[in-house]
């Protein structure tokens, strides 16, 4: 077996990851497929722990523009990770993985709560932990949730999986001549506002020199590969960090 480079990582996947090809809501064959991916990767012996976002279900910032009140609408935004979480538990659990999920946001009787210690203590049992909440506050996403739990537990990598199979130049849907990178560092990404990911994330990744891959949920095996050093996607390091 391939030996791994990365002993703990951090997967974020976006809300809309566990929307399969449905305009919203959660596709319980994505989830088990998501399920499967994670499980190989538990299985070749890498600690995980996972955010999920909650734009499948609901946004602050667009309940907001209906006419909601904004922290309402994030801590609708943020019950929709909650939602989400449990569904992907449900999946690693059918996988036969032991999973568990923490919420930032205290409601017991559905799940855990989320403390470092007890992250840090169950990641290294083997457990697989589901952030959910994001962090817990209102006017953050789950980017910046997702770059502060990777920080806590200190994950050896932060992979955003996603639609889109790594960071481009210009938006790929729109420019046909838009270009991928495969290496990039924070700075150029945050200077030219590189449509990945929030502002706020990537200055916690590069201040804390952690590195981040974003890459195509739909690629199979993509995590698996990036576990084992391999490139996918795009990889954002701090700069002087940089090869
Ligand atoms: N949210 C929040 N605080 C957080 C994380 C998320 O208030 O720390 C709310 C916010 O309204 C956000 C929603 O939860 O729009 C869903 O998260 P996000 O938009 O990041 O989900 P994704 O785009 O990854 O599916």
């Amino acid at each position: 077996m391939a030996a791994i480079k990365y002993k703990r990582i951090l997967v974020k996947l976006s809300g809309e990851a566990l929307m399969g090809k449905q305009g919203s809501g959660i596709d319980p064959q994505m989830i088990l497929q998501l399920a499967g991916e994670l499980a190989a990767v538990h299985e070749a012996g890498v600690e995980i722990g996972i955010v999920v976002g909650g734009g499948n279900l609901f946004r602050g910032a667009g309940l907001a523009a209906a006419g909601l009140d904004r922290v309402t609408g994030d801590h609708m935004g943020m019950l929709a990770t909650v939602m989400n979480a449990l569904a992907l538990q449900d999946g690693l659990l059918s996988a036969g993985k032991t999973a568990v999920v923490m919420s930032g946001l205290a409601m017991p009787q559905v799940c855990e709560s989320y403390t470092q210690r007890d992250a840090r203590r169950r990641i290294a049992q083997g457990e697989i932990l589901i952030f959910a909440a994001g962090t817990g506050s209102p006017y953050f996403t789950t980017d910046t949730g997702a770059s502060l739990r990777a920080i806590e537990i200190c994950a050896d990598l932060l992979i955003k999986a996603t639609k889109v199979d790594g960071i481009y130049d210009k938006d790929p849907i729109k420019h046909d001549d838009a270009v991928r990178y495969r290496d990039l560092d924070y700075d150029l990404a945050i200077d030219q506002r590189l449509a990945v990911m929030d502002v706020a994330a990537m200055i916690l990744c590069n201040d804390n020199a952690l590195d981040l891959v974003v890459c195509d949920i739909n690629q199979p095996g993509a995590l698996l590969e990036l576990a084992r050093g391999n490139s996918v996607g795009t990889r954002v390091t701090r700069k002087e960090a940089k090869q």
